[in-house]
């Protein structure tokens, strides 16, 4: 197919100081949890969207120096000569598909404790170093601390050009990088032609622009990663007079502006609290400003609204990191009138999880993240059937979707059966509370994949037993059934029955769901500790119920933290009137009331309860699994070969969690399996 010429315009190329992109989709930097601990995993997880047709490929930050040392989190590493063979592999990798690279260099200043190095920590002033609270301090920078970073920015700039990269940047942010610190208002109290007057504490900026542009400009562009917002007045509100003003004075400094907003959580905005270019109304000045090209984010998937962003001025790249995440291909699919085929971002940042958790970068949308290199998946391409075998799957949620589409893709003949009179599991029932609504995506992409596979048969309202399964004749059965919430309180917390549960009116997410009545005022016990529990007191305090949620944790929807959700779950609570009580758990319930029991001293109080939602841990709807297997020779007897139980039927977990399983399960069908079945990388040990 062609593409449609409306897009046209996304696909011209444009100049970067000396060099030029292909085309406007660029990826810009993100983490990935792979970096220079598994580097190969990175390079490849590069490279691939390089070969789905970005424009621009960009590292993730990369520390210049062992007193900006990102440990333990997983980035990049530009200290010595001995950093480079990586980045020039992935460079390869990247030009290899016609794509420029580029690399984000920075020193973090007080943001990290060099907790490998045990350097001392840099920063414009003396300060607490290092997140989680870590009891360190960075030292204030006197002038030959000042001299040193500069060289250490202009060596680190010169061995970026040796290890192939077209674009180096300065990055520029508060609280993030020694740039930003200097530049900061509120940060920087120093007295010297560093401090005070904006044009002093731009003085850093400016010179570490100038000496990477006199480093390796004119063969690589020089790049600006700034926040348009991180000023702050002295109200305490950002100022983004000052923040104008401060683009003013470099605008024809660097080849390309990449601009953003302050605090990741913004940043990455989850879907949940902010919709496709939700920056647009911070960053549509800067293009205003400078005649050098923009880029910028928004969770960009809509061609039109791509378009759109180019056409009003407001940016002249698409900049994207979960976009090109969910889909690699994403240009390509443009470029080929596929529109239908991306597979959008969800926006729940599962992948921004990785990060800090520390372990290679998962996707919701897209299985093969970070697998492209371990297990060799292509997001785009999987192999043929094995086998003539066909093969049914029980269960349309994102597990069964997922393994019905991948081995549709493989060629299998596949039916998929569903209970209900929808496709998507719990992606449907969650994807209708509220500000979930890009999750139904999961199920859509896939639903319309499916739909045009000849080879895929859907079946709804088609509730399979055992004895259906077995009457059917196929040669594989897959189960994908589900999982259902607990009724008893047991979780993480408590590992037995709340007493007196039959006294309270007591419910789970899944009678909610159900539709069943609710009386206040509600208690929420959440022992879950991701979105649900507060998910769910947003839709019934909506709908005007006096709404507490209980959590034995210290902050409500504390693993939410990892997905950047946290912040703002907290602030949404705060202004719906939701009550919040931390630290507790339920420990017993009866008529009209529950006990609650602080978690960490045992104090117990009590509290009114008219419905008590329990939302502490899943078990899966397995009972057709283990019924199946129990009879192996009925199985044998009708030729069924195989049956697997994938997703939350297996064990329940995330939506990402479900959708790699159904991936799996399809990649793995007639194929052999290594007891390990991925790659891993050995660190080569030094001679003894
Ligand atoms: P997962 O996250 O593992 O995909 P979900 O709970 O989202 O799990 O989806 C499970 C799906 O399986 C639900 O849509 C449910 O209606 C369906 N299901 C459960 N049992 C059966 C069955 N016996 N026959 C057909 N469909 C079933
Ligand atoms: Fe988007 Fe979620 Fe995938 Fe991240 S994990 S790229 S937010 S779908």
């Amino acid at each position: 197919m062609a593409r449609d010429a409306r897009y046209d315009i996304l696909f011209e190329p444009v100049r970067i100081g000396p060099v030029t992109a292909k085309n406007r989709f660029f990826q810009v930097p993100h983490c990935n949890g792979m970096g220079i601990v598994y580097p190969s995993s990175m390079i490849a997880m590069r490279s691939m969207k390089a070969e789905g047709g970005w424009a621009v490929v960009c590292t993730e930050e990369t520390d210049i120096h062992p007193t900006s040392d990102l440990s333990p989190l997983i980035e990049g590493r530009l200290w010595d000569d001995r950093d480079i063979p990586v980045f020039a592999r992935m460079n390869e990798a990247v030009h290899k598909h016609g794509a420029l690279a580029g690399i984000e260099l920075t020193h973090t200043a007080n943001r990290d404790a060099c907790l490998f190095s045990r350097e001392v920590p840099l920063n414009v002033t003396h300060a607490p170093a290092g997140e989680g609270h870590y009891p360190a301090q960075a030292r204030r920078m006197d002038r030959a601390d000042i001299r040193n970073y500069r060289r250490w920015h202009r060596q680190a700039a010169l061995r970026a050009e040796r290890a192939g990269f077209d674009i180096v940047y300065v990055y520029v942010r508060a609280h993030a990088t020694i740039n930003g610190n200097f530049l900061s208002r509120t940060l920087n109290d120093r007295t010297d032609e560093y401090g005070g007057s904006l044009e002093n504490r731009l003085r850093l900026t400016r010179e570490v622009m100038e000496d990477t542009i006199e480093a390796v400009g004119g063969r690589c562009a020089v790049a600006i990663r700034w926040t348009v917002d991180d000023s702050i007045g002295p109200d305490g509100r950002p100022d983004l007079a000052e923040g104008r003003e401060m683009v003013e004075m470099l605008a024809e400094l660097p080849d390309l502006w990449d601009v953003n907003v302050r605090s990741w959580s913004r940043d990455s905005m989850p879907s949940r609290f902010g919709h496709e270019g939700s920056q647009e109304e911070f960053v549509r000045f800067v293009k205003k400003v400078t005649s050098k090209p923009v880029v910028g984010v928004g969770r960009f998937t809509s061609p039109d609204t791509m378009v759109s962003q180019v056409r009003r001025g407001v940016l002249d790249f698409i900049g994207a990191a979960r976009p090109s995440i969910a889909d690699p291909f994403l240009p390509r699919k443009i470029e080929e009138g596929r529109i239908d085929d991306i597979r959008e971002c969800i926006g729940c940042n599962m992948c921004v999880s990785a990060d800090f958790t520390m372990v290679p970068m998962r996707c919701t949308q897209n299985p093969t993240a970070g697998e492209e290199w371990r297990r060799g998946w292509h997001p785009e391409r999987i192999a043929p059937r094995k086998s003539d075998d066909n093969v049914l799957v029980v269960g349309g949620g994102a597990a069964g979707l997922e393994a019905a589409r991948a081995l549709g893709h493989r060629g299998y003949e596949v039916t998929l059966a569903e209970a209900r009179r929808e496709v998507g599991g719990r992606v449907a029932l969650e994807c209708r509370l509220p500000g979930l609504a890009a999750w139904g995506r999961v199920r859509d992409y896939r639903l319309q994949q499916i739909q045009r596979m000849a080879n895929v048969q859907l079946y709804l309202e088609s509730h399979l037993d055992a004895e259906d399964i077995r009457s059917y004749g196929f040669a594989r059965v897959v189960l994908a059934t589900g999982s259902r919430w607990r009724r008893d309180g047991v979780g993480r917390w408590r590992s037995t029955t709340i007493p007196g549960l039959d006294e309270v009116h007591a419910l789970t997410p899944d009678d909610i769901f159900a539709g069943k009545p609710v009386e206040g005022p509600i208690v929420i016990y959440d022992d879950d500790h991701y979105y649900i529990g507060s998910v769910m007191a947003e839709k019934l305090r909506q709908e005007g119920h006096d709404v507490t949620i209980v959590t034995p944790a210290s902050d409500v929807s504390i693993w939410a933290r990892f997905t950047l959700e946290q912040p703002l779950i907290e602030q949404r609570l705060h202004e719906l009137g939701v009550a919040v009580i931390e630290k507790h758990g339920v420990a017993a319930a009866k008529a009209g009331e529950v006990e609650l029991e602080h978690s960490q001293h045992g104090g117990r109080r009590s509290i009114p309860c008219g419905t008590l939602l329990l939302a502490t841990m899943r078990l899966p709807s397995d009972a057709l699994y283990r019924e199946l297997i129990a009879d192996a020779d009925a199985l044998q007897a009708v030729g069924i070969k195989s049956v697997a139980r994938i997703g939350d039927c297996h064990a329940p977990s995330t939506i990402a969690a479900a959708v790699y399983a159904g991936h799996r399960c399809a990649r793995e069908m007639d194929e052999p399996v290594a007891e390990i079945p991925f790659e891993r990388e050995m660190i080569a040990l030094a001679p003894s």
